[in-house]
């Protein structure tokens, strides 16, 4: 069992993780995903946008140096006393280095500044604010050339949006803010290894005062390296973080570039800062966060599937333990049905099935051949079995049991059906006399000497016959015809056989006796009581209810079992104002005990009766006592009985608050799956079962299936029938709810019940 379960803990493992656990993490796992994902993107979203702009804030900056570059220029190149000072023959340059050298170098950051002649020739030169020899000129001669040309007019190419260049207007999208007379080129150039920006500007005068020279002006070339100085100003107003220019890019993490490209398409070098991240930085604020959230949700998840698992995994194991008690059960009932059915000496079918067989004789028989009844008790076997012992009495048993059935056909029955007597059942024979000739080789046969443990043992038998349908009746009514014809055998002097007659019933009178003398009692409420056997909780302590029992005080006869009244009254319909008066009696001991339920036998001829349900309600609530402390016991029978309106009237019954109890549980068809189809409160497992109690281990087996499945199936369970303190331990280990037997008390009047009481709580006390 325990392996069954564990089995099924594996399986109900690999089936919860399958459609729950996998699912869910997939779930979780693609959320996730998702998340991060979109965060990320998020995130390089926002800082390539930012890097966008940052690079289009560089682009218009470092353009924004070109400008600025020509712009200086213009206050000195487009100005009368330079361009008069330089048409002097000796110039003065010490008045040039005051009024242009000097003065972009100071104020417009130049690092260097030449003046060239109308023959291209350098007359004037300053470097980083100092005045060098005019021909350190030619050191930038090459870089500047072109420009020179384009300056000159001299160029063939397209103007690049700097120049201001004669016969070509003015670049309408440029942005140079020189002045409109100001002819200039400007671009971007490498010079001296080093990136920088260069503009050659011709200097003209600004007024009419001076004449001008067309093509003979004199040249302005300005040179300012985009070194650490020019991106320092960049860090500053476009607030780029490590911005400097280079000539080569090296790859650095985080960094952007801008590239310097020339008008001519010469790469001169490039901007480099750290890029701004905004992304990145709210990525690095929130991931932490993120996954701490995700990991808290999977926590979560994980602490769900777990909860969920375990209620699962406790429902599954009820159920299979259900499932288990169950199948042990029905185990159980199939070997008690074969130890039911079968006598284990002999292997011959015992009582039961013995009885089952002619039931179903009677019901296929409709007045054909006859067919009988043999009932066959042995002489003399007692004796046999006090001088050899069981063991020998078992095997003249077997031997009896061989001779017997070597006489009779494949059709008939033989049956050990007590200690020493047998049952056989001749099916079809022609004639009354061929059934008394075989039961005439059955004593012949029997009278032979038997061979026991080396001795000769002799014995003989008498037996009695019921023929069908002599008279009719049924199984019972038969056997007791046997039964009667054979004593009838022993009493006139035994190892012979008699036919049952007629005479012989007392039987028929006897009953009809009962049913005159049973009006009168139930007429006049004469010697008719009802006793109460205690029924005590599982300790044997405590008095949980009472039952009532029917007991009749024959007037000539004494008194009389219900076993032998009740029956009676059951055919003649008298059992339904006997019930009734039943109910009533034990309503008024209900009322005198409020706290103690009173449980009432009903007969299964009364459910068939009309207004039965109303007629029982009615009583209880005349009396004054409650449905809920009246419990109903039915037998199996009733339930058996597939009929809708038992079935109605059980379920009316519970409906009013009545409970029902099971009577004589295992005695009947003993099938429990009916016990799933009507509704039933307590079982009540027959007196037969507690009475075998350490006799055969069968029976506790039985107990046990029985009262755990009660237990599983939500019901009481009592034991009856309790006689002995080991029957009581045993059926208390067992689990039984409650116990009714002698041994606390038999049934006695309502008198001795008081007295019960006193003495019970006396001694609980
Ligand atoms: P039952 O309902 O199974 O009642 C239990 C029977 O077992 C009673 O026999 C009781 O006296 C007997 N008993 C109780 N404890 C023990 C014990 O420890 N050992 C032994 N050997 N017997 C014990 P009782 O009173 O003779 O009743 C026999 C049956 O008659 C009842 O069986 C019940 O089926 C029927 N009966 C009794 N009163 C009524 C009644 O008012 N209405 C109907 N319809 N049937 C009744
Ligand atoms: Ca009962
Ligand atoms: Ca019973």
């Amino acid at each position: 069992m325990r392996s069954r379960i564990s089995k099924t803990g594996n399986r109900f493992g690999a089936r919860y993780i399958g459609t729950v656990v996998m699912p869910v993490l997939v779930m979780a796992l693609c959320l996730t995903i998702f998340a991060f994902s979109a965060l990320r993107s998020a995130a390089q979203q926002a800082d390539r946008v930012a890097a966008d702009k940052q690079a289009q804030e560089v682009g218009v900056a470092v353009n924004g140096a070109l400008d600025e570059l020509a712009q200086s220029q213009s206050g000195v190149a487009i100005w009368d006393p330079a361009v008069s000072e330089l048409r002097k023959p000796k110039p003065d340059w010490n008045w040039f280095d005051n009024n242009v050298g000097t003065w972009l170098n100071f104020v417009y950051a130049h690092d260097a500044d030449f003046v060239l002649q109308a023959d291209d020739g350098p007359v004037y030169g300053m470097v980083n604010g100092q005045r060098v020899s005019p021909t350190a000129f030619f050191r930038i001669a090459s870089a500047a050339r072109p420009l020179v040309d384009a300056a000159r007019g001299r160029s063939t190419r397209p103007p690049n949006p700097h120049e201001r260049l004669p016969g070509f207007p003015a670049n309408p999208g440029s942005t140079a803010r020189t002045s409109p007379s100001a002819i200039h080129a400007t671009d971007f150039a490498t010079i001296a290894g080093r990136p920088a920006v260069i503009s050659v500007m011709r200097m003209i005068p600004d007024t009419p005062k001076v004449k001008p020279m067309p093509g003979k002006e004199p040249l302005l070339v300005s040179i300012r390296y985009l070194g650490s100085r020019f991106a320092g100003g960049l860090a500053k107003t476009q607030f780029l973080s490590g911005a400097r220019a280079v000539r080569q890019l090296t790859p650095t993490p985080g960094a952007q570039a801008f590239p310097l490209d020339s008008s001519r398409g010469e790469r001169v070098g490039y901007i480099v800062w750290q890029a701004d991240q905004p992304g990145r930085a709210v990525w690095r604020a929130m991931a932490p966060s993120a996954g701490l959230a995700v990991g808290g949700l999977l926590a979560a998840l994980v602490a769900l599937m777990i909860g969920v698992a375990k209620l699962l995994r406790r429902d599954a194991r009820s159920l299979e333990q259900l499932e288990a008690a169950h199948l042990e059960l029905k185990a159980r009932e199939a070997q008690a049905h074969h130890l039911a059915y079968h006598d284990t000496l002999t292997g011959l079918p015992n009582r039961a099935f013995f009885g089952s067989v002619v039931d179903q004789m009677v019901a296929a028989s409709h007045g054909q051949d006859p067919w009988a009844v043999l009932l066959v008790d042995l002489d003399r076997f007692k004796q046999v079995n006090d001088t050899l012992g069981h063991l020998g009495g078992d095997m003249l048993i077997q031997q009896v049991a061989q001779r017997l059935k070597s006489l009779c056909s494949s059709a008939d029955i033989v049956a050990r059906i007590g200690g020493d007597e047998f049952a056989i059942l001749l099916a079809a024979r022609g004639s009354r006399d061929e059934i008394a000739s075989i039961a005439d080789a059955m004593i012949a046969a029997l009278r032979q000497p038997f061979e026991i443990l080396g001795t000769h043992v002799f014995i003989g038998a008498s037996i009695g016959i019921a023929c069908y349908p002599s008279r009719g009746g049924d199984r019972s009514e038969l056997m007791r015809m046997a039964d009667i014809a054979m004593y009838r055998a022993k009493a006139e002097g035994r190892d012979d056989f008699r036919f049952f007659t007629e005479d012989m019933d007392e039987s028929v009178k006897f009953r009809r006796e009962i049913e005159q003398d049973l009006r009168e009692a139930i007429t006049h409420k004469r010697d008719l009581h009802v006793h109460y056997q205690p029924q005590m909780d599982a300790s044997g302590a405590t008095v949980i209810g009472f039952e009532a029992l029917l007991r009749w005080d024959h007037p000539e006869r004494g008194p009389l079992s219900p076993q032998v009244f009740v029956p009676v009254a059951e055919d003649t319909g008298l059992i339904r104002e006997l019930g009734l008066w039943v109910l009533k009696e034990a309503c008024g001991v209900a009322r005198a005990w409020p706290t103690l339920s009173i449980a009432v036998n009903l007969s299964p001829v009364q459910f068939r009766m009309r207004d039965f349900v109303e007629e029982v309600t009615a009583i209880v609530r005349q009396s004054g006592a409650s449905p809920a402390q009246i419990e109903l016991e039915v037998t199996e029978s009733v339930l058996l009985d597939d009929d809708e309106v038992v079935r109605s009237a059980l379920r009316d019954l519970r409906g009013a608050g009545f409970r029902i109890a099971l009577d004589d549980f295992g005695t009947g068809y003993s099938s429990l799956s009916y016990l799933n189809k009507f509704e039933v409160d307590k079982i009540k497992i027959d007196r037969s079962f507690t009475s075998r109690i350490g006799e055969t281990a069968d029976a506790a087996a039985i107990i046990y299936a029985v009262v755990r499945l009660g237990h599983a199936m939500g019901l009481s369970v009592t034991a009856e029938g309790v006689e002995t303190a080991e029957q009581k331990a045993f059926l208390e280990i067992a689990g039984c709810n409650e116990l009714q037997g002698f041994l606390f008390s038999p049934a006695v009047t309502p008198e001795a019940l008081d007295d019960f009481m006193r003495t019970h709580r006396r001694a609980a006390a």
